[in-house]
């Protein structure tokens, strides 16, 4: 992999790259589409493509229950397995190996609700047993038993061939307590070194076969406590990684501060990727502005499915009454394929009629809507006027509450 800035601009962190895969090139800064199980829900590769999206992110943990990462070795990796060309990366699995053990959502709910919380999370018994050696868990699908180490995970990511992936971390919640994300953090820096060496190790094996290299990004940790992120990022950046992986940001409102952090320790031609984030607008510009380069989320699809759609002027639920009549499409300044071709009442009847259709319509427009906002951002740090289409964009996407998010514009 190689990485090159081509402009950035003059007042904050946003550049333009490029980072060029065996795969292809991508034009940073980039979303790339979550392809959780080797398939982005309801799409085809085709669909996908005419997205103008560039790469595919897709999950090492579901990967190595179902189908097995050996399935995917032998189908010549994971891009030519799902019958895509370009540039894939897949995530540790760590991220949803701790969730399973902290049974993350139900958890974080019950103490949200709770006024005698005393903001610790426990493991949840028999789901996953850590130690620094790894991670021992049970599958989701049928309970069977499997032990993941960095060296592990690496191996399985190889296997998977995605062009880039990440070392092997360990999450904390947003309510964990301080002790919890030190002995974290310790656990994610050692997994990290030891990740590395066994990514170099596979590496190696691949050009003395003559296949493709793989990159390995590392993940800096340590949620909302300055000295630990700030430690946590000089201390993978000495690793000698391709490029950095951020985790652990949980709200918009904390990505300024978090990344205002670590940002100054990290290599400033190394590519940068913010994991999980994306769901919101926001997310993007206040990414993009303090220096990421990629981005991956879920949650464009997953809302998609649930009738929540992406619009120039904020977000409408699809199934609501008032767009049973309504003969325009989902956003009249949006080029995708469901909007040039479909109406809203369409949409709303397809939901109602609980029609498999509905899925595809509405993730090909947000797909494409974050897609391509994310384009036009990068546009527009070439173009030199980002910061009067982030005004003119958030000021429509958020009227109804501009109040919130007035700070960040
Ligand atoms: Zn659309």
């Amino acid at each position: 992999m190689k990485f090159k800035i081509i402009k950035s601009h003059s007042k904050n962190l946003a550049r333009v790259g490029q980072i060029e895969t065996s795969h292809g090139t991508i034009e940073t800064p980039a979303f790339i589409v979550g392809g959780t199980k080797a398939t982005v829900k309801a799409l085809t590769i085709d669909q996908i493509k005419n997205l103008n999206s560039q790469a595919i992110l897709a999950n090492t943990y579901h990967l190595m229950l179902q189908p097995g990462a050996e399935i995917i070795q032998q189908a010549n990796g994971l891009a030519s397995f799902m019958g895509y060309d370009g540039p894939t990366f897949t995530d540790s699995g760590g991220f949803q190996i701790f969730s399973l053990g902290l049974a993350y959502k139900q958890n974080l709910k019950d103490m949200t609700n709770s006024q005698n919380s005393n903001h610790k999370l426990k493991f949840s018994k028999g789901l996953i047993n850590v130690s620094d050696d790894g991670v021992e868990f049970k599958s989701h699908l049928d309970g069977t038993k499997y032990f993941m180490s960095p060296e592990k995970s690496m191996k399985i990511q190889h296997q998977i061939g995605a062009d880039i992936h990440m070392a092997f971390d360990q999450l904390t919640t947003p309510l964990a307590d301080q002790s919890t994300i030190e002995e974290a953090c310790r656990r994610t820096h050692e997994w990290a070194a030891r990740s590395l060496a066994q990514h170099q190790l596979l590496n190696h094996q691949h050009k003395k076969n003559q296949q493709p290299e793989q990159s390995l990004y590392g993940i800096v940790q340590g949620s909302r406590i300055k000295n630990l992120r700030i430690e946590s990022a000089k201390i993978i950046n000495s690793l000698g990684f391709d490029g950095f992986a951020i985790g652990g940001i949980f709200e918009p409102t904390e990505i300024n501060q978090v990344l205002g952090w670590i940002m100054p320790k990290l290599t400033l031609d190394k590519p940068k990727h913010l994991l999980g984030m994306g769901a919101q607008p926001l997310d993007l510009f206040l990414g993009i502005e303090n220096g990421i380069d990629t981005f991956d989320c879920v949650a464009p699809t997953r809302q998609a499915r649930n009738g929540a759609l992406y619009t120039s002027n904020g977000r409408i639920n699809i199934t609501n009454q008032q767009f049973k009549t309504n003969y325009d499409p989902i956003d009249k300044n949006c080029r995708c394929y469901t909007c040039l071709n479909h109406t809203q009442s369409y949409l709303n009847h397809l939901f109602k009629a609980n029609e498999l259709l509905a899925y595809t319509l509405s993730s090909i427009h947000n797909e494409y809507f974050v897609v391509n906002l994310v384009n036009q951002i990068r546009q527009s740090i070439l173009n030199e006027n980002y910061q009067d289409f982030k005004e003119s964009f958030l000021n429509n996407y958020y009227y109804k509450q501009l109040d919130s998010i007035k700070n960040f514009i």
